[in-house]
């Protein structure tokens, strides 16, 4: 079923969802499965799995280092496949432009029609980590909205180099992404917002924000989104805090604004286990207020390990 389907079927209650990562190359699906078994109870009625960038590691061979190309987290339609089967929850494949041919696209879309997928989150993926802006793959696409042309484009029978009359046809929802902190490549909140709109213009159902810890950053982007245009649902990304190095590495990676009272609560934290618990306490008051303030959906970015999303949603849900 379509997240949006979802969301009119919940009749203005809020939904609990949550986003994971695949396991790193090598790795059991019964660790992920540890994960996401806790948060079951909560009754998600979609999961969103990410997809990662390939990456350059360098492998010694003869006394040389051999530079190859690599995704180290491979499995995202594999993952959503077999979360579909064994909890009949519905899944939300990562679909990234960064990495992808148009043909390697398509591919990856017929494989989620096949497999009775039926929403994929289009994003343009990040710079690879050795580079400083996003180069487009050569054969692929250069913003997201483009990915989000192609995917109407194939729920319309259209493919990129046939086109079919069937009843069969894929019938995507597509999601997208949003930033209440502006994306960090934007020159303002505004373009940024426009970007938001050619998006949802092409043909976008839902957003789903970057994490944020202020929730007026978040008001403030819904409003200014509301006034631009763009009428779809807007679901709340919620990151909790849960190391010291948070402080650091969230700015520095999401270009975001951690408050005051938060840097300084985790601060005066003597160890990791106090800041995971100043983090869950944080996204228990951010998401009171989020679904006091009617929001779709809360949906969590669990990074892997599920305990504080747990304890978060067992306040909420
Ligand atoms: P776009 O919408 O293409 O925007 C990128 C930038 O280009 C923005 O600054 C925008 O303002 C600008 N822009 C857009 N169109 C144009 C245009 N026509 N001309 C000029 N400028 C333009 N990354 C991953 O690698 N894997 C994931 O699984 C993943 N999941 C995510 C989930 C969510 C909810 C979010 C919020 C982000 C996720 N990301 C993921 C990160 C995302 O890929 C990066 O933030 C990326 O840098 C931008 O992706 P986008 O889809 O927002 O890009």
């Amino acid at each position: 079923m379509k997240v949006t389907e979802h969301l009119d079927n919940a009749k203005g209650k809020t939904l609990f969802s949550f986003e994971i990562i695949p396991p790193v190359k090598g790795r059991n699906i019964q660790e992920l499965y540890n994960n996401v078994d806790p948060l079951m109870e909560f009754k998600p009625p979609f999961i969103d799995v990410t997809t990662s960038r390939e990456e350059y590691v360098y492998l010694e061979k003869n006394g040389l280092f051999d530079k190859k190309l690599t995704r180290m987290r491979p499995g995202t339609v594999g993952i959503c496949a077999a979360l579909q089967h064994k909890y009949g929850v519905d899944t939300v494949p990562h679909v990234l432009c960064g990495g992808f041919t148009k043909e390697e696209t398509e591919y990856l879309l017929v494989d989620c029609h096949y497999l009775g997928i039926d929403n994929v989150m289009a994003l343009r993926g990040d710079a690879r980590k050795e580079e400083q802006y996003f180069n487009p793959t050569l054969g692929g696409h250069c913003y997201a909205t483009e990915l989000v042309k192609q995917i109407q484009n194939l729920n319309s029978g259209s493919y990129l180099h046939e086109t079919v009359e069937s009843d069969n046809c894929a019938n995507f929802c597509i999601g997208v992404a949003g930033y209440p902190e502006k994306h960090m490549e934007a020159p303002s909140l505004k373009s940024d917002l426009k970007r938001l709109k050619e998006k949802v213009d092409a043909g976008a159902d839902y957003v789903v924000t970057q994490m944020f810890f202020d929730n007026k950053r978040f008001f403030k982007f819904v409003e200014e989104a509301r006034e631009m245009g763009i009428q779809v649902p807007i679901i709340p990304g919620i990151k909790p805090l849960a190391v010291k190095r948070h402080l650091q590495i969230l700015p520095q990676v999401f270009k975001i604004d951690l408050p005051q009272d938060l840097i300084d609560a985790v601060d005066a934290c003597a160890n990791n286990v106090a800041v995971r618990q100043v983090g869950i306490e944080w996204a228990i008051q951010q998401s009171k207020e989020l679904k006091e303030a009617g929001v779709p959906v809360l949906h969590y970015y669990s990074m892997g390990k599920s305990d504080n999303i747990k304890a978060i949603a067992e306040k909420l849900f």
